[in-house]
């Protein structure tokens, strides 16, 4: 039976074959972006106390009341906005979930969605399976935003402007300067902001995370999405969270309750024990840059280029002085033959640009397999 693909030029997704080539060639894995390390001893025991208290049938659709609690007590703390527990928080299986739920929610068929690449990959295909059309943009050549490129891009049509900071792939991070020229931008449209901020953490040198929350403007227009999986290092447990304001959430929920209905009860308890103790999340930006900068002063010693990486724990690098082969087969041959796995960023682009030469590399591992891989990427 001649079956009518709703996702036609979709295949299996890049981290999947990646992560899978890595396994088959026994290599070192940085490419799909999980830590090898355990997580907090004092989370594990929460699941576990959570579960020996009896804690295992379905928690509420939207989220414990306790976790949602803990949830808009830590974004008050850190963005100074108090988002409503109750009706503004929704606590999802991830951060893909939640990007899913909201576009499901509000892009309606013949609806444009401005999509700035390289792209997270669910982005563009969840779209076009609501019926949506992603309007690609890029990203400038330092890979920084490119307001007047969105802006060009903009039509009556735009339901929807998809952003991502600290970004994945490119390590980049929006700035405060950036989230008002974006309110600018948007300021008299009706265009919904859906804004991928999972990797809020990990920022580097200083900075601070520039957050939708902190700009009212774009905070009544945002879906915003997190990750306990990517800042716990329990990518595993697939967790995360979306906030919006009330009349948005409402509109996520009556698909949140059909996608999901509700997600890991245990795992809701300890998050929300664990989620009162700041030292948890303040300890990670030192935590993760220490590793990127382990990983950067290595790979000096070899013949790939890094570029700046501002946040999350992804770093890109240009292998021109190496190869001028394409990206998926110079990143396939890398983890054939030199046994270290890494992420092409074509699959990033609807069109990529030609002759880029980048690869992306996952530095939330142990010391140890950083330096492994090290050692192999500089001989190349
Ligand atoms: N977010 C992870 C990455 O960028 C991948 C998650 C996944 O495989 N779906 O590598």
């Amino acid at each position: 039976m001649p079956i009518k693909s709703k996702l036609p030029h979709v295949g299996t997704t890049i981290f999947t074959v990646m992560s899978k080539l890595a396994t088959e060639c026994g290599a070192i894995n940085l490419s799909q972006g999980f830590p090898d390390f355990p997580i907090d001893q004092t989370l594990s025991d929460l699941v576990h106390a959570a579960m020996r208290a009896g804690y295992n049938q379905y928690a509420p659709m939207p989220g414990l009341p306790a976790l949602r609690e803990a949830i808009t007590a830590k974004v008050q703390r850190l963005y100074g906005y108090g988002y409503d527990p109750d009706a503004e928080v929704t606590v999802t299986a991830g951060g893909t979930q939640a990007i899913f739920t909201a576009i499901g929610a509000t892009v309606h068929r013949g609806d444009e969605v401005i999509i700035v690449d390289p792209a997270y990959d669910c982005y563009a295909p969840t779209v076009e399976l609501f019926g949506g059309s992603p309007v690609h943009v890029r990203l400038g050549a330092d890979m920084s935003f490119d307001h007047d490129a969105v802006r060009a891009a903009i039509t009556p049509r735009t339901r929807m402007l998809m952003i991502n900071t600290p970004h994945n792939p490119a390590g980049t991070v929006l700035s405060d300067a950036d989230m008002h020229r974006l309110a600018d931008l948007l300021r008299g449209t009706d265009i919904l902001l859906l804004s991928d901020e999972v990797y809020e953490h990990l920022v580097y040198d200083g900075r601070k995370h520039a957050t939708v929350i902190n700009h009212p403007e774009l905070r009544d227009r945002a879906f915003v999405i997190f990750s306990f999986g990517k800042v716990f290092h329990a990518t595993g447990w697939k967790m995360g969270y979306a906030l919006a304001p009330k009349d948005l959430m409402t509109e996520f929920r009556k698909v949140h309750q059909f996608n999901v209905f509700s997600v890991n009860t245990p795992a809701q308890h300890a998050l929300a024990s664990y989620l009162r103790e700041p030292a948890h999340y303040e300890e990670l930006p030192a935590f993760y840059q220490a590793k990127r900068d382990r990983f950067a002063a290595g790979m000096e010693g070899g013949r790939f280029k890094l570029l700046p990486c501002a946040g999350s724990y992804f770093i890109t690098a240009d292998y021109s002085a190496i190869s001028d082969e394409d990206d998926r087969t110079f990143a396939q041959r890398v983890t054939r033959e030199h046994g270290v796995a890494s992420i092409p960023l074509s699959p990033f682009y609807k069109d990529p640009p030609e002759h880029q030469h980048l690869l992306r590399f996952c530095f939330a591992k142990e010391e140890a397999t950083l330096d492994a891989a090290i050692k192999k990427l500089c001989r190349i």
